[in-house]
């Protein structure tokens, strides 16, 4: 059988999937055909996992959103299978439909690929996690922690941060610094958050807590000043905070060892691991050493220019922030664009500068704002805290529900403008 359009193959159906398939559609129109590749049949919201913890709700039941009905509504065709390898010289994906055990698996071809399967969450590289930690990054562990605290947690101390991690080199820009920790907005946000949870729950406040960071310094991608103006509110309210661990060695039944010889006695560890690529991409010649997927500004690989990779599967998003698997999208989707004769170079290729864009939940109706490009060589970094910015987040999620996924164009510039410009 021939085949009348090129098609795009998107591994990969979250936030940097969807988002990719979606603005594909809309620059590409009716030219390609695109199939999206995932394990699982829904978006997982993961963004505002720990604001449901802490509110008492099962994220499994309110941060899950349908996607197969979301992707048909563009015209993009799902397929439920674990992605076993990618063959690049024939340009073939080898998939195992997953929906029920025992299936053989099947070779998909493509024509352009993109890469969105975000990483490993390599929570079992922790020694003693499973005995002695929790996290919030997904509804299992979510639902742990809720029994935890409402049942079994005593009122001890409590260490909250993140394991190193482990970054790439090969092919990376100069411009891009060494990240000591993948994602750290939400060790921020869980301390604020359970803090509140605590005082609320008569069960201590910010003093239980200590936050750590294997770098120097916390969150370090939103920028000296901001951070410099975090620290300095947790600190008034009692947070303890240490630097430079290095890594986490250890959890045990009496607390965290971290790489640098300290010990923390604790009686709840909640901890960020480190992102790690999938191992189907690791050694691939698309990949860095440790396994995430090299590209230029346009998302492209430089010897494989068929394949694009977006979100946190990609060696160029650091931090691991969804704010910047969502640029990323956009930008493979000019590009495909432009391959299909659907928008002019000058557009497609215009100069691109990351953002970070972090909300996170403070409780008590409150979340920090931060919007900050220090990281990638920019001037910005702005900080705002108060009940706006936690509006914004329900608002943000409630309207990306809404509308299948699509934020509208305007959806984050105002997000920024209202957060920068109102104070309420
Ligand atoms: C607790 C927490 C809070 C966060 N808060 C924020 C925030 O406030 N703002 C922000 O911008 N970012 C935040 N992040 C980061 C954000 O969640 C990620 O950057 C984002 O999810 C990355 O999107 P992605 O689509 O690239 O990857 P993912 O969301 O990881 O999605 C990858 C997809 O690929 C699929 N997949 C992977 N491997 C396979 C395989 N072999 N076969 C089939 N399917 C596969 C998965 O099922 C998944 O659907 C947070 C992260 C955590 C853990």
């Amino acid at each position: 059988m021939t085949k009348s359009k090129p098609s795009v193959l998107i591994l990969g159906g979250n936030f940097a999937g969807l988002g990719a398939a979606q603005k594909i559609r809309d620059y590409v129109k009716d030219k390609v055909d695109i199939t999206v590749v995932d394990r699982k049949a829904y978006l997982d919201y993961i963004p505002n996992i720990p604001l449901e913890i802490f509110e008492g709700r099962d994220p499994a039941v309110t941060m899950h959103m349908e996607l197969v009905s979301t992707l048909a509504r563009d015209y993009v065709t799902f397929r439920q299978a674990e992605i076993m390898s990618i063959d690049l010289e024939n340009r073939t994906v080898e998939v195992q439909p997953n929906e029920r055990a025992g299936s053989p698996s099947y070779k998909i071809s493509y024509d352009y690929l993109v890469v969105a399967v975000g990483a490993e969450l390599a929570l079992r590289d922790i020694e003693g996690f499973a005995e002695h930690g929790h996290t919030v990054t997904d509804a299992f562990h979510a639902n742990k922690l809720i029994d935890y605290l409402n049942n079994d947690y005593k009122g001890g101390p409590i260490a909250v941060g993140s394991a190193r991690f482990k970054q790439g080199t090969r092919g990376r820009p100069d411009w891009l610094p060494t990240a000591a920790a993948a994602c750290e907005g939400p060790p921020v946000e869980v301390s604020l958050a359970l803090a509140h949870w605590l005082q609320e729950n008569n069960k201590g406040g910010p003093e239980n807590i200590t936050m750590f960071t294997p770098g120097k310094l916390i969150a370090e991608d939103a920028g000296e000043k901001v951070v410099g103006q975090l620290l300095e509110a947790a600190s008034s309210m009692g947070f303890k905070y240490i630097n430079q661990v290095e890594d986490i060695q250890r959890l045990t039944a009496e607390g965290i060892e971290f790489a640098n010889g300290q010990k923390l006695e604790t009686e709840l560890n909640i901890v960020f691991p480190n992102w790690k690529p999938h191992a189907f991409l690791q050694g691939l010649p698309i990949s860095d050493e440790v396994g995430f997927v090299v590209t230029d500004m346009r998302m492209r690989n430089p010897d494989y220019p068929e394949v694009f990779a977006c979100g946190d599967a990609a060696a160029l998003t650091v931090p691991k922030l969804g704010a910047i698997g969502h640029q990323e999208a956009e930008i493979v989707a000019r590009q495909i664009a432009k391959e299909v004769g659907m928008m002019e170079a000058e557009k497609a290729d215009a100069p691109w500068m990351p953002e970070v864009v972090c909300i996170g939940d403070m409780g008590g109706g409150k979340a920090f704002y931060i919007h900050a490009t220090s990281w990638f060589g920019g001037d910005i970094q702005e900080l705002r805290m108060g009940h706006l910015p936690y509006a914004q987040k329900l608002a943000y999620k409630e309207m990306f529900f809404r509308n299948h996924g699509r934020v509208p164009n305007w959806g984050l510039p105002l997000a920024k403008w209202s957060a920068e410009n109102i104070k309420v």
